[in-house]
């Protein structure tokens, strides 16, 4: 039966599905563990596992798998602040632009770690986008596909013991599982929550002729061999106090540069992103029925930086905001012709969405906009590859 949440804005409509007890939401309760548990305990935990680690590695005593956005420079901080040893791995998703780029680059070498970045290859990576926008309306499936099993595979290569992802998803926007569950990665979570229950093959099975080395490095190791490779995959948010917002500021100290985007406040969150607040955005709309705004303001309520109806009246105001489609199905090779098709077939009862009209006069509650200052724009979008990287 369909319900709301009275504290936060998610219904029983959310794609990782959610529950409503007493009028209240699996998040919100989750949420409230923050407030009771003794991180204290909680790090000795983690130090632990740090420990075991360190006996076993013999190289890298983890990977830490990135995009260049800010959550990945408080990832890789606590990481070494823990006296690990990290690889860095990023695969490219070719939408980064300038920012991108520059606070890829700067992650690598603010903390002077070794990285390695794989550039699938990008004729195939295209022809995956063509099938997962037509398929199931989402354009990063390829990217969250790899990102999620590409750094698996290498640990497993290299006999790398540990895996260091940030916020679990599901646990932060719906509480699917208590902080006290301790989940860690696994091929059933990587697909139910990252990749949305879709079975990647069908994306691969479908036209794109995939290259064996790349064919390998989309498709998550085989559970046996990841089980006796002894493979961890932990989130640190079951381990620390999480608050994304308020940690993010912090690493513009490290040389991570926020970006303005007109469909959020949140200047950290995939800073740097081509399409994360533009396409992606109006397809996440379609297809959920409500934007990344949403997932914004319900995590700001929670962490009491805004009052429920502040953030309906933001909500209305942010879904007006309108995004440019037209350099992403350039980047895609589409013809003028099967531009205006898509627009007219797939995009109907958005055309309003479709433009570069930039919101204004959006003012934020005090508490939350001392948090988001100092976006900066980005030059160029689209730029397929890093220099110097
Ligand atoms: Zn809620």
């Amino acid at each position: 039966m369909y319900k709301q949440c009275s504290k936060c804005l998610y219904d029983t409509n959310h794609p990782f599905g959610l529950s409503i007890y007493h009028n209240e939401c699996s998040g919100c309760s989750t949420h409230l563990e923050k407030y009771s548990i003794n991180w204290n305990q909680k790090e000795e935990e983690l130090r632990s596992i740090v420990k075991e680690v360190k006996k076993k590695s013999r190289t890298y005593d983890c990977i830490v798998p990135v995009i260049g956005d800010a959550e990945d420079y408080y990832v890789l901080l606590k990481t070494i602040e823990l006296g690990l040893n990290p690889l860095v791995i990023c695969v490219n998703d070719y939408f980064k632009n300038d920012i991108g780029w520059h606070n890829l680059h700067q992650l690598i070498t603010y903390f002077d770690v070794d990285s390695i970045v794989f550039n699938p290859d990008i004729r195939v990576y295209k022809d995956l986008v063509r099938t997962s926008l037509r398929k199931y309306e989402h354009i990063l499936l390829p990217f969250l596909t790899l990102h999620t099993s590409f750094p698996i595979h290498i640990a497993k290569d290299r006999k790398i013991p540990l895996i260091i992802w940030g916020q679990h998803q599901a646990i932060e926007q719906v509480g699917k599982f208590s902080h006290h569950d301790k989940v860690q990665m696994s091929a059933w979570s990587r697909k139910e929550h990252d990749l949305f229950g879709i079975d990647t093959n069908t994306l691969i099975g479908n036209g794109a002729q995939v290259q064996e080395r790349d064919l390998n490095y989309y498709q998550y190791p085989s559970i046996s061999k990841l089980e006796s490779s002894g493979i961890k995959g932990i989130y640190l948010s079951n381990y620390m106090k999480w608050d994304p917002l308020k940690q993010n500021t912090q690493m513009i100290k490290f040389g991570f540069m926020p970006q303005h985007n007109t469909s959020s406040f949140d200047i950290y969150e995939r800073a740097g992103s081509s399409v994360y607040y533009q396409f992606h955005d109006l397809l996440k709309y379609k297809r959920v029925g409500y934007r990344k705004i949403r997932d914004h303001l319900v995590r700001e309520i929670r962490h009491g930086r805004i009052t429920k109806i502040e953030a309906q009246q933001l909500e209305i105001q942010y879904n007006n905001s309108q995004v440019d489609v037209h350099q992403f199905f350039h980047w895609l090779d589409m013809s003028k012709s099967g531009i205006e098709w898509f627009i007219l077939h797939k995009l109907q009862g958005f055309e309003n969405l479709l433009g570069d009209h930039q919101m204004t006069n959006i003012e934020l509650p005090k508490k939350l906009d001392s948090l988001c200052k100092g976006g900066k724009n980005q030059k160029n979008d689209f730029i397929i590859f890093g220099k110097g990287i």
